[in-house]
């Protein structure tokens, strides 16, 4: 049975990152027809963000990546947060010290910083906290036992750290990655529970994914400098280790280093799903749903992020991916951001929805501008605009017109095309127009090619007139189908007050 998790820390807003990892692990979840567990890693109490295990919640739920156990769905291994679980990382704690695992360690600050500059300065090849150096420092090591348990009786502070065997090899084997080997001599003894009495993340990690059965462990690639230390963990609780996969990271969509907050503000898209305010700072940063990125872009765009399908499909719902999903196709390499791809796919999903889905959409975005529009127009204006349209939000950027009569006329069609010529054809169409019965856009592209043909001139030299008196614009959608929803006696209106307005 397999069984994953997605472990994210609530010390602020969910990089997209994050959501990738999440995916990744319910994708391989579903596809294995396994079990996907939300843990809420919460034992660094000075990083803690209030709100921020709320946002995670929010943000998997609006790509419909949904937990099997979570704290908000209680499985057979909860609690599912790690600050309600302080009690059993004591008691794994304690093995280890019975067992001469771990020690406790009362250093002050005062003493590792002079630890640190002695290693600075005698070039030691590890300055850490170590196999090499923790004979000369103050622990349960180093001291009489007594000594110990008068100290902790007093309620002197103190650490609980590893101890990491000198000259050994650890090996982890990492399905994307392959074996990873690393010295013991470089690594440190790690805390593993602070003074604070919480575990630090590397043991309330181990722990909890041996209890949690978890049978692989997907994460970013961060966290491979810490996988050798966690084998060691699994190792000295005899417990077998989980697999581990290690993604590749998320590049900047230059590709040199790896993508931050600051490239994204940068280049202007955001780092976040959702908009996200820093407690802190109260700085707001607007998230993808916000700019417009629809649930399914996310998602399909994450998903190739690092993944391939290994053909040149690129169109993937949440669905087929977790029927597609494997460890095999994830690639090494880093993954560039390619925001630009983001875009195409949104306008691929955004063409896809109902119309009535998007006229909806549209009829909110014009009550928001205080115009009021009825589920017929809308339906007739989307399918107008929808193919220049990027975001639901470009769906009133491109269709403000049919409510509002344009102030401005574009500079460059005016000062070309509203020639006198024009103006004559354009006179004579709304003249025509006003007497149509149905005045469908077939019915009004032959009136205007009477008008042009009575007047002797071309269509050509027509539209762009039409097109700026009516729109203001140089360009846009089908001039035909403009006309048909403005209606004829909006469109004569349009024309008579262009005429009045612009000089030939
Ligand atoms: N709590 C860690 C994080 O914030 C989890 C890392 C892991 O998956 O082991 O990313």
């Amino acid at each position: 049975m397999v069984r994953v998790r997605f472990a994210p820390s609530p010390t602020g807003g969910l990089h997209i990152g994050g959501v990738r990892t999440a995916l990744y692990n319910y994708l391989f979840a579903r596809k294995n027809n396994g079990q996907f567990i939300l843990r809420i890693e919460d034992t660094d109490q000075n990083r803690y963000v209030e709100g921020a295990e709320d946002y995670i919640m929010k943000a998997l739920e609006w790509l419909g990546i949904s937990a099997d156990e979570s704290p908000q769905r209680q499985g057979h291994f909860g609690p599912y947060r790690q600050s309600e679980r302080l009690n059993i990382y004591k008691e794994y704690v304690q093995q280890l010290l019975d067992n001469g695992l771990a020690y406790y360690a009362f250093d002050t600050p005062e003493e590792l910083e002079e630890m640190r500059r002695e290693l600075q300065e005698a070039k030691a090849s590890n300055q850490q906290y170590s196999a090499a150096n923790r004979m000369q420092m103050r622990n349960s090591l180093t001291m009489p036992s007594e000594d110990v348990e008068k100290l902790i009786a007093a309620g002197s502070p103190y650490v609980v750290r590893i101890k990491l065997p000198s000259d050994e090899i650890i090996e982890v084997n990492d399905l994307i990655r392959g074996k990873v080997s690393v010295q013991t001599n470089t690594m440190d003894d790690k805390v593993l529970m602070k003074s604070d009495g919480f575990p630090t993340y590397h043991l309330a990690n181990i722990v909890d994914d041996h209890l949690m059965k978890i049978t692989h462990v997907i994460r970013g690639e961060e966290w491979l400098p810490s996988a050798p230390l966690h084998v060691f963990l699994y190792r000295s609780f005899g417990w077998q280790a989980p697999q581990f996969a290690h993604l590749p990271l998320l590049l900047k969509p230059e590709g040199n280093g790896k993508l931050s907050k600051r490239d994204a503000d940068r280049l202007g898209f955001p780092i976040f799903p959702l908009s996200w305010t820093d407690p802190k700072s109260n700085e707001v940063s607007e998230g993808f749903k916000e700019k417009g990125y629809l649930p399914e872009t996310m998602v399909n765009f994450l998903a190739l992020l690092g993944w391939n399908p290994g053909n040149e499909q690129e169109i993937f719902s949440l669905d087929e991916l977790t029927k597609i999903f494997n460890l095999d196709r994830i690639s090494k390499a880093g993954a560039k951001f390619d925001i630009q791809k983001a875009n195409w796919l949104n306008e691929h999903y955004l063409r896809s929805m109902p119309t009535s889905k998007l006229a909806e959409s549209f009829m909110a975005l014009a009550k928001q501008e205080g115009y009021s529009c009825s589920m017929e127009k809308a339906s007739s204006i989307v399918p107008l605009i929808i193919e220049r349209c990027t975001f639901i939000q470009d769906l009133w950027n491109n269709g403000w017109y049919f409510f509002v009569v344009p102030n401005e006329y574009d500079d460059k069609t005016v000062r070309k095309k509203w020639t006198a010529e024009a103006v004559n054809v354009l006179k004579l169409f709304s003249s025509l127009i006003v007497k149509l019965n149905t005045p469908k856009s077939e019915a009004i592209k032959e009136t205007l090619e009477k008008a042009a043909t009575e007047l002797d001139t071309g269509l050509g030299r027509v539209m762009p007139a039409l097109r700026v008196a009516l729109t203001g614009q140089g360009g846009g959608p089908d001039l035909m189908g403009i006309v048909e929803v403005l209606g004829v006696e909006e469109t004569k209106k349009r024309i008579e007050l262009a005429i009045d307005r612009l000089k030939v």
